[in-house]
């Protein structure tokens, strides 16, 4: 299995080395997002060491209001200088706050252009902004997943139409996620990828706990329950997905 979308890092939980060696035995591999330029290096660093680590580097919506041109340039030479399977995570999130609108968009935009012009694929926060992602997005040539995708299934259809993947975690399993359980049973299987948000939004049976990619299974089982398909093929297709994604 590989989890898309985690921050096993040193800032957001204490025994993530654990965590990996403990993923590498059960053969889970994840892909870590940073989200500044520290992260970022911590990422690379996590990836060179570990084998089942990939990373994803890229500045997002919670640093805004600190980045300047700088960190883009910096995040430019991180790219060309190590091994990335993608541009992630980025995106916009109005949800806490709208007031660096045209910040976020500026900062969203350099990183598509980035994405076009070293051929990676992006990973997408969007958060109370589904609208606004989705017509930035089109004028794109990139492909990537939306993640924690939170959208109404009509719109998945959009993102998908543009060469997207839409991630399921967590929430998934929750009571009365009646969009998301829209949105799996009205997608193909081909067009979803697994992942977490480690250590964020553990799901079923251990909700409100740490989360980690070990709690891969739970989500890949929900899906199989949706589709009413076996875990081994929601586990061995959206591993397929992610691989071709990702190149990995
Ligand atoms: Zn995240």
């Amino acid at each position: 299995m590989i989890d898309t979308h985690c921050h096993v890092l040193k800032e957001e939980m204490n025994n993530y080395i654990d965590i990996i060696k403990e993923c590498d035995s059960k053969d889970i591999s994840m892909i870590i997002n940073g989200y500044d330029n520290k992260s970022n290096k911590e990422v690379i660093e996590l990836a060179n060491k570990y084998s089942n680590v990939y990373s994803a580097i890229g500045l997002n919506y919670d640093g805004i209001d600190n980045f300047t041109y700088k960190d883009l340039e910096d995040l430019e030479e991180l790219i060309k200088s190590n091994k990335i399977v993608a541009i992630g995570e980025i995106g916009l999130d109005y949800y806490w706050t709208k007031d660096n609108k045209d910040k976020q968009i500026y900062f969203f935009k350099k990183q598509l252009e980035l994405s076009e012009k070293y051929n990676l694929p992006v990973i997408i926060h969007a958060r109370e902004s589904i609208q606004d992602t989705y017509d930035i997005l089109k004028n794109y040539k990139v492909k990537g997943t939306m993640h924690c995708y939170s959208g109404s299934l009509e719109m998945a259809k959009e993102f998908i139409k543009l060469g997207f993947k839409i991630g399921i975690d967590g929430p998934i399993t929750y009571k009365n996620n009646v969009k998301g359980v829209s949105v799996v049973e009205g997608i193909p299987i081909e067009s979803i990828l697994l992942e977490t948000d480690s250590p964020y939004l553990s799901p079923e049976p251990n909700r409100g706990l740490q989360n980690s990619p070990l709690n891969l299974i739970y989500i890949a089982e929900k899906i199989a329950d949706i589709k009413g398909i076996s875990t081994e093929e929601v586990i061995s297709k959206t591993t397929e997905n992610a691989k071709e994604l990702f190149n990995i």
